[in-house]
């Protein structure tokens, strides 16, 4: 894959549930990662998923311990962004937050050398939006990976209005080499998958409000009836309920159409800070 000459050490910002996903991966693949996040526990947090994850992977006997070790020890781990120069190849995956983004995009402009990717890993945000922030709009890409990292196949690969070739081609051979399936899509609020994925975890959660029934009952017709390995409702909890909302309102201010309006719960639920896995409790408590 010629298009990856030169590409040694992947920057990854924002360390969360998918921050550290794509830090293993990368990581796995052979890369030098230096995963960035504002927060020291997040990055405490995500080397411990990260370990646990290879763990598994030993226990499987897809590696051995000591390639578990030397896959850590690619992974450095920092809380200042300009740690990030050192950088061949970036992907942001913090919050989903538009001014957030724009403002690390940025700073990633600033940071990183000028011929240096940029990608993101947006679930719904415009790629054209993100682009416009920096003055390389031509080395700005959608890299949209999927939860869990490590074993989701997919990533809808996304160009902005500005996007150049090179840098769709050198998203595709990345996401190639990390072992994932790439599929072009446009740039269009939620893309495909959130486009399709959330309105339905949406009118689950509607259902849930208006009493059609209760939380296991519809994530059992949906499992049981439809073949879905996991419900809409435990489905959002894992994704996390303020990265849904949040997609919900890209989606609803987007289109300007009331059919992606946030169900009024799923507002509640973030209020009460319940997000699902990642805080224990969600749709489902979750034991630590
Ligand atoms: P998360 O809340 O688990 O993690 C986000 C991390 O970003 C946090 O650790 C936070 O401290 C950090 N952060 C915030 N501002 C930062 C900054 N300025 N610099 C560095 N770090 C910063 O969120 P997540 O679920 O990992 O989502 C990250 C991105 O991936 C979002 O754009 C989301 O839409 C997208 N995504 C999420 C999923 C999912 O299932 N959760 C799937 C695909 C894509």
């Amino acid at each position: 894959m010629s298009e990856l000459k030169g590409i040694k050490t992947v920057g990854i910002v924002g360390a969360g549930t998918m921050g550290s996903g794509i830090a293993h991966v990368a990581a796995r693949a052979g890369f030098a990662v230096l995963l960035c996040d504002i927060a020291a526990d997040a990055l405490t947090r995500a080397m411990q998923t990260i370990d646990r994850g290879l763990s598994r992977e030993v226990n499987k006997q897809r590696l051995t311990e000591e390639e578990k070790q030397r896959v850590l020890e690619r992974i450095r781990t920092t809380s200042e962004l300009t740690s990030l120069s050192e950088a061949d190849f970036v992907v942001e995956a913090v919050v989903e937050d538009v001014e957030v983004k724009r403002r690390v995009f940025q700073q990633l402009d600033e940071i990183t050398r000028p011929e240096v990717v940029l990608a993101t890993n947006t679930s719904s945000i415009s790629i054209t939006k993100l682009g416009a922030a920096t003055r390389r709009p031509e080395k700005v890409i959608g890299m949209h990976f999927m939860n869990p990292v490590p074993i989701m196949k997919l990533v809808e690969i996304i160009r902005g209005m500005a996007t150049a070739e090179a840098s769709f081609a050198l998203v595709k051979a990345m996401a190639e080499k990390l072992g994932k399936r790439p599929v072009e899509v446009r740039d269009a609020p939620g893309f495909v998958s959130n486009r399709v994925l959330m309105p339905m975890i949406n009118e689950a959660i509607f259902a849930l409000y208006e009493g059609i029934g209760t939380v296991e009952a519809i994530d059992e017709v949906m499992k049981l009836g439809m073949n879905h390995p996991m419900g809409p409702l435990q489905l959002a909890d894992f994704i996390g309920l303020d990265v849904c909302l949040a997609i919900m309102n890209v989606l609803y201010e987007g289109f300007k159409d009331p059919k992606y309006r946030p169900c009024p719960l799923l507002q509640q639920y973030v209020d009460a800070g319940w997000l699902g896995l990642k805080t224990g409790r969600g749709f489902y408590i979750y034991e630590s």
